[in-house]
């Protein structure tokens, strides 16, 4: 069935307007902050190992900038376009404002594939994508990071480009124009695993609050890669069992559980899940009929749709991926009692120690990783139970409805009091 037939961006823009709603946000006021800012698209050439030359497409989009620089991540992917990005780039902004962290929202993404290329081409891909850029990104001004497609690696190219863009004197002080480093070059210990620990602190959260036991939970996951990954590994540590993941070659099951570490090595070797040894083969349907407690989306949006979501099973879906779930899917799931923890509070893990290695390269500091995960914890924990307290206070059942409400009084706090120039 063709739900969000819309787009992206128009189902952010949706899920915006009822927070909107419930706060009662000025008109003026939300056409001012639930579009971009500005939209930056560039195009440029890339020698191929063969000696041709091919031209690729890259956007930034800079959708809010009050409370701090513009902030969020690359994503290398060939249905990266202009509508995508403008969604995630304004998820980011609510993410920010709900963590009550010191950035606004960005995305920027290139439409390719990166897996179709060499080393040498990928990196000549984004040394030319971050000079195309060129001043449009600064590390107080626009700071990427990794998303879907893109790693540590890609983000201390993009560093390395921009540092050796500026003057020798300036050298040092650009570390901080792209976060999700490596930790040899400035990265922050914890920033892998980020996203993924931060939406096992949002589940602990909720499953204290709900009277859930999570060590003895079961869970299938959707998307094997950082966060996926990441949050199938902590999960396990804390006593649940992953019974079924799915990436883009297709989906495993073993109800006995498919041990988390030896799967990331296995998906790190050879790049998918297809062939893990402990576990057999599934069809997708079967997948998301999954008999489990958690459903983790972690790989792209538009995932849970009207198609597949009367077959799921799980008492909870938890979005480590940007927009998985379609409106129609979350109302049909919300109208048989499955809660739905929303994007903008799961995944901020990211931006969240994102932040933390921009303050330690502007600081020339370096925390530890138990200083790392103790500070993401108490912003989650406090951002979580801001969404606790905007349930009641607006009285909505929706999860995603409260996180809006909180992220945008916020905002709409500081418009009021800066007003507009001139
Ligand atoms: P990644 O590139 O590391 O992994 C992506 C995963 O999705 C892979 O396992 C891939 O096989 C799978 N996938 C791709 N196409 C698929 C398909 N058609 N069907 C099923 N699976 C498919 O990406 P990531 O960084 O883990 O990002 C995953 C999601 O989390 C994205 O929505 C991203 O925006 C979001 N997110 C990422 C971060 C971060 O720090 N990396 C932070 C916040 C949110």
């Amino acid at each position: 069935m063709p739900d969000n037939d819309q787009g992206l961006f128009a189902t952010a823009v949706a899920q915006f307007e009822r927070g909107a709603d419930l706060v009662g946000l000025p008109d003026d006021l939300r056409t001012i902050i639930s579009q971009p800012k500005n939209e930056i698209i560039v195009n440029f050439p890339v020698r191929m190992t063969d000696g041709s030359r091919r031209v690729f497409r890259g956007y930034r989009i800079q959708h809010n900038n009050l409370l701090g620089p513009y902030k969020g991540g690359v994503r290398f992917h060939p249905a990266v376009d202009l509508d995508e990005v403008k969604a995630l780039a304004s998820w980011m902004t609510w993410k920010s404002a709900l963590c009550e962290i010191p950035f606004g929202g960005a995305k920027g993404g290139i439409a390719f594939d990166p897996h179709a290329h060499d080393r040498e081409e990928l990196e000549r891909i984004v040394r030319r994508f971050t000079h195309a850029l060129g001043n449009n990104i600064g590390p107080d001004h626009d700071i990427p990071a990794p998303d879907l497609g893109s790693n540590a690696q890609s983000m201390v190219w993009m560093m390395d480009t921009y540092a050796n863009s500026t003057g020798a004197t300036e050298r040092q002080n650009v570390k901080r124009i792209v976060t999700g480093k490596t930790l040899e070059t400035g990265g922050s210990p914890g920033r892998e695993k980020a996203t993924g620990q931060g939406v096992v602190f949002c589940l602990q959260h909720w499953a204290d609050e709900v009277g859930f036991d999570l060590s003895s939970a079961t869970v299938a996951i959707q998307g094997w890669g950082n966060v996926g990954s990441a949050t199938g590994r902590i999960l396990q540590v804390h006593g649940a069992r992953i019974v079924a993941v799915a990436d883009h070659a297709g989906a495993i099951a073993d109800e006995d559980g498919i041990d988390a570490f030896e799967l990331t090595d296995w998906v790190r070797e050879r790049g998918s899940v297809a062939g893990f040894p402990g576990a057999g083969w599934i069809e997708d349907e079967d997948f998301w009929a999954a008999d489990v407690d958690i459903l983790v989306p972690a790989a792209l949006e538009n995932q849970v749709r009207l198609d597949n979501a009367p077959a799921i099973q799980a008492r909870v879906i938890v979005e480590a991926a940007n927009g998985p779930t379609t409106l129609e899917a979350e109302e049909a799931l919300s109208a048989r009692g499955v809660e739905t923890l929303p994007d903008i509070l799961v995944n901020a893990g990211g931006v969240v120690v994102s932040y933390f290695e921009w303050v330690q390269n502007r600081s020339a500091q370096r925390w530890s990783l138990d200083d790392v995960d103790h500070r993401l914890r108490d912003i989650l924990w406090g951002a979580c139970d801001a969404v606790v307290e905007a349930r009641k206070e607006f009285d909505v059942e929706s999860r995603r409805d409260a996180a809006y409400t909180v992220a945008l009084t916020r905002l709409q706090a500081v418009y009021e009091q800066r007003g507009i120039f001139p």
